[in-house]
């Protein structure tokens, strides 16, 4: 193989590893992990707030049982001054108060029933929330066992190529080795060209017959005069 094919083949193995990091780096995976890592974070905090609602749910609910219980046990005592009372006056005072017992026990039992069944609400909800944040830890784990899996086999394609290259890279001459990275390094990644016919294949320009001729006559491998990339003067055809 001449120099100028083997330069090709580099440039081919090269674009080829230069796609590959691209795929790599722009595996679905990864966009797809940052969406439910966001997620993740909106749900827990989420979940936070209504496991400080239903703290304090609770805690209204033991204030009211107590206090329910309370107003009970005041009753039962005025109940008690009543039936040993015989004075009218205190008997009707004593009844007017446990009047007024019962009334604030009935509220405090209503609350007591409204707050138990917010309770309940909330706990329906910290259990939704439970769900859907294991939801996305199991699609976490997944996309990750996926994501492994498609890197892994990018890079095994890209050792593949790499060893190949690090053949070519032994019949080509340092100093043309050295022109070629420079052109790669100044035309991202694409260093080197051939011919399409009459065009350059990496700018597309038409070369003219002279500039053909005089470029042949000078080497295998010349420089493009539009792109100046290292041109291979074999025409190749579209590839
Ligand atoms: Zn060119």
């Amino acid at each position: 193989m001449s120099e100028g094919s083997e330069l090709l083949e580099l440039q081919e193995a090269d674009y080829k590893l230069l796609r590959l990091r691209k795929q790599l780096e722009e595996l679905p995976e990864r966009a797809q992990l940052a969406e439910i890592e966001a997620k993740r974070v909106e749900v827990q905090k989420k979940s936070e707030q209504v496991i400080r609602m239903r703290a304090e749910s609770e805690q209204e609910t033991d204030r009211l049982q107590n206090e329910g219980s309370e107003l009970r046990a005041k009753m039962a005592e005025v109940q008690q001054l009543i039936a040993q009372s015989s004075d009218y006056r205190e008997v009707a005072a004593l009844s007017k108060e446990i009047e007024g017992l019962a009334k604030r026990a009935e509220k405090a039992d209503f609350e007591y029933l409204k707050t138990g069944e917010r309770c309940e609400k909330i706990c329906d909800v910290q259990a939704q929330a439970e769900q859907a944040l294991s939801a996305l830890s199991k699609r976490h784990d997944e996309l990750l066992t996926q994501l492994e899996e498609q890197k892994k086999l990018l890079l095994d394609q890209a050792r593949g190529i790499k060893a190949k290259r690090d053949e070519l890279v032994k019949n080509i001459s340092r100093e043309l080795l050295e022109r070629y990275d420079r052109a790669v390094a100044a035309k991202n990644g694409v260093g080197a060209a051939y011919l399409e016919g009459d065009h350059c294949s990496g700018c597309r320009v038409q070369l003219t017959d002279g500039q053909l001729a005089k470029l042949r006559k000078e080497s295998e491998i010349a420089t493009c005069p539009y792109c100046h990339r290292l041109l291979v003067m074999l025409d190749i055809g579209k590839r």
